[in-house]
Formats: C-alpha cells, sequence, structure tokens
C-alpha cells in the first residue's frame, strides 16, 4: 500500500498542484485547503466538496491532529499548558501564555531530543521522531480553538532541537505566515537553537525575518561542553562567528539564552568573560534561572547572584534581561509534564 500523503503540510500550491494532476478543478484546491485551516479531522466534515473527490482524498492522503490529552492551568497567571497527542499517538507538550501584547505558544519540533543537554528534561528522554510541519501547525490551531483566542507570536522553544529538524521547520515557518493560513508574521516568530553552525548559515542565507535564539549556557568552550554535548562539536568562537554572520545577512539582533546554574555559571568571572565574548555583537542575554529537573542536581541561582550578572554584563554595554516566570506552579519549562505521562504508562 502507498504511503497517505500529509495533506496539511502542504502549501496552498502544492495542493493546487495536486488537486489538478489527479483531473479535479483548481478552484477545488481553495476549498479543501479552507477547510484545513478550520481544523476539521475527517475529509467527511468538508461539505462543499463532492463524493467522489471526498473518496480520493481519504484514500490517498491523512489529516493531521493534535488532540489534547492533558491541560493544565496556571492558578497564578493563567498560562495554559498543554500534552498533545498526535495520529500516531506521540505526545508533545506547547506552553500558551498571555502577555500585554497578545497570546504567545511555545511549541515543540520533535519528540524527544538528541542533543542530551544535562539540564534539560526532554534532553533526558532521548528521541523518538521529528514533527512534520502539519503537527507544528495543530499545536497552534487546537491550543486556539480550545481557548478561543488568537495567538500572535510563536516560540520554537519547546521539545527537539528545530534546526535538527531543518526542512520541516522551514516548511512549518512558510505554512504559518502564509497569507491563506494562520497568518503570523515571521516578526512575531523566534527560534531557539543549541547551535547547529551550519544550519544557522542556511537559516540566515533564507532572510526568512524571524529571530534566532540561541542557547549559551556558558562563557567558554570547557564549561559549555560540560552540560551541552554539541558544544564538542561546534566551538563557541565557531557559534559566535556565525551568530555575528546571522545578524550581518538579516539585521536580526541574535537574543543568547543563559541558564543560570548556581555554582556552575553564575559567577561574577563567568559573566566577565561572557561579556568580552559578546563585546560589540548586535545581541540581547536572556537570563533564565534554570528549572530544577529531577536527577540532575542542579539549583537555580538566587536574585542576587542574577542581579550582579546583569550588572556586570551592562557595565559592558550588553542588554541583559532576567526571563519573567510564567506558570511556575504547573512547571511550565518543557518536558516535565511529558515525563510525567510517560511513567503513567503513556508514549
Ligand atoms: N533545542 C532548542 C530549543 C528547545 S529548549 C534549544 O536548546 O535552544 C528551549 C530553551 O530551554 C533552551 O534555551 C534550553 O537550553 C532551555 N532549557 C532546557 N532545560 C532547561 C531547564 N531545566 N532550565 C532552564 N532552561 C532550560
Ligand atoms: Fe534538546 Fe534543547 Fe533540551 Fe538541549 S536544551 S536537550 S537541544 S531540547
Amino acid at each position: 500500500m502507498n504511503e497517505l500523503i500529509d495533506i496539511k503540510s502542504m502549501t496552498l500550491s502544492e495542493l493546487t498542484k495536486f488537486v489538478t494532476e489527479n483531473n479535479y478543478p483548481k478552484f477545488r484546491a481553495k476549498q479543501i485547503y479552507g477547510w484545513l485551516c478550520k481544523n476539521v479531522t475527517e475529509f467527511d466534515e468538508m461539505k462543499n466538496i463532492p463524493s467522489d473527490l471526498k473518496l480520493f482524498l481519504k484514500t490517498s492522503c491523512y489529516i493531521s491532529v493534535a488532540n489534547i490529552e492533558k491541560k493544565l492551568v496556571s492558578r497564578y497567571d493563567k498560562t495554559v499548558k498543554y500534552l498533545f497527542s498526535f495520529n500516531d499517538g506521540q505526545c508533545v507538550e506547547s506552553v500558551v501564555m498571555r502577555y500585554k501584547h497578545g497570546y504567545s505558544i511555545c511549541i515543540s519540533t520533535q519528540v524527544g531530543c538528541k542533543m542530551g543537554c544535562t539540564f534539560c528534561a526532554t534532553g533526558k528522554s532521548g528521541f523518538s521522531r521529528n514533527l512534520t510541519p502539519s503537527e507544528m501547525l495543530n499545536q497552534i490551531e487546537s491550543a486556539q480553538q480550545d481557548l478561543g483566542v488568537r495567538i500572535s507570536n510563536v516560540v520554537l522553544m519547546g521539545m527537539g532541537e528545530p534546526l535538527d529538524n531543518f526542512d520541516n521547520v522551514v516548511k512549518f515557518l512558510n505554512l504559518v505566515s502564509s497569507g491563506e493560513g494562520l497568518n503570523i508574521g515571521m516578526r512575531h516568530i523566534t527560534l531557539s537553537t543549541c547551535g547547529i553552525v551550519p544550519k544557522i548559515y542556511e537559516l540566515a542565507k533564507l532572510h526568512m525575518g524571524i529571530t534566532l535564539a540561541v542557547s549559551l549556557h556558558a562563557p567558554n568552550d570547557d564549561l559549555r561542553q560540560r552540560t551541552m554535548p554539541i558544544a564538542r562539536k561546534y566551538s563557541m568562537d565557531e557559534l559566535l562567528h556565525a551568530c555575528r554572520e546571522y545578524f550581518k545577512i538579516t539585521g536580526r539582533r541574535v537574543t543568547f539564552e543563559y541558564s543560570m546554574i548556581s555554582n556552575v555559571n553564575d559567577s561574577d568571572e563567568n559573566a566577565r568573560e561572557l561579556a568580552n565574548r559578546l563585546s560589540g555583537m548586535g545581541c540581547h542575554v536572556n537570563l533564565i534561572p534554570v528549572n530544577s529537573v529531577e536527577g540532575t542536581g542542579y539549583i537555580k541561582s538566587n536574585i542576587k547572584r542574577q542581579q550582579a550578572f546583569i550588572n556586570i554584563l551592562a557595565s559592558k554595554n550588553i542588554e541583559a534581561t532576567v526571563r519573567r516566570t510564567l506558570g511556575s506552579d504547573i512547571n511550565a519549562s518543557c518536558g516535565q509534564l511529558k515525563r510525567k505521562h510517560i511513567e503513567e504508562g503513556g508514549q
């Protein structure tokens, strides 16, 4: 049997080509696309599509879904965390946050992750598979439908390493920003990477206008290699060079993420070294007090340490802020709800 086609991962022009090549009129593609944008889950729900075309679609394609498996709402700030399950039963997490400027969603790009960072709950559970473009879209659509709101900002900062699923992520970015689809502009999208250097150059060349966030978490190779295996493959010099090029090519400032771990990477000396490395770059540093993950033994830096770190960076003209903690009662950092789900016998 031929493999079924993931119809929701097609752009409107790909769908048009598919429909006309199979001898159906062009306008049907737009109708089908319209239904898919309305988040229908069955071809039978496509009311204005004739039954022969519906039968053809059923035998050649499938509609991918993201079903709500679990949902947690923070009592403090209404942050919502979802565990979504896909057609094959695999699950990922997404988090919706409410800011002054609107709703923002943090989506996953892979089931698990191969990168194995020592502080990360996702990294600890290993890798299952890449997400398709439609599965990334579905996390946004399902959350919007459930909450009855429009989501205006997307961060690719959930489970998985987006640049390790490059082609599907690029396809997703094109779909989500398309005027016929969710129409979320590239300027409202941030992609976070642990630093797969060649892919940063590839991304820059696409001129997509998204913000690049790079998980640095250390001021030198030695320290970085202790928590992030990817640092053994690409040195910090190579990584920072790629970030400078990203800025040069796209004109977009790079954000550096730095999880502060008590007595690991949060000393004054660490801050000074970081400031020297980043000096003269168009960048912003986002400090994140590390979230404790069972089995890591890492403790977050206290507020005094965070402030001292910021002051040192500021004295060298490097803009830094501490990321606001949202959904602290529902453990809004990714990978933890899924871990619990697996412990309870889920996928
Ligand atoms: N794989 C990508 C994106 C997903 S991880 C990346 O690594 O950038 C999203 C962010 O959460 C990264 O900056 C990651 O380093 C950070 N992170 C992971 N586990 C964390 C933890 N326990 N505490 C704080 N930040 C964490
Ligand atoms: Fe993967 Fe990012 Fe977690 Fe590292 S921090 S294991 S790259 S998801």
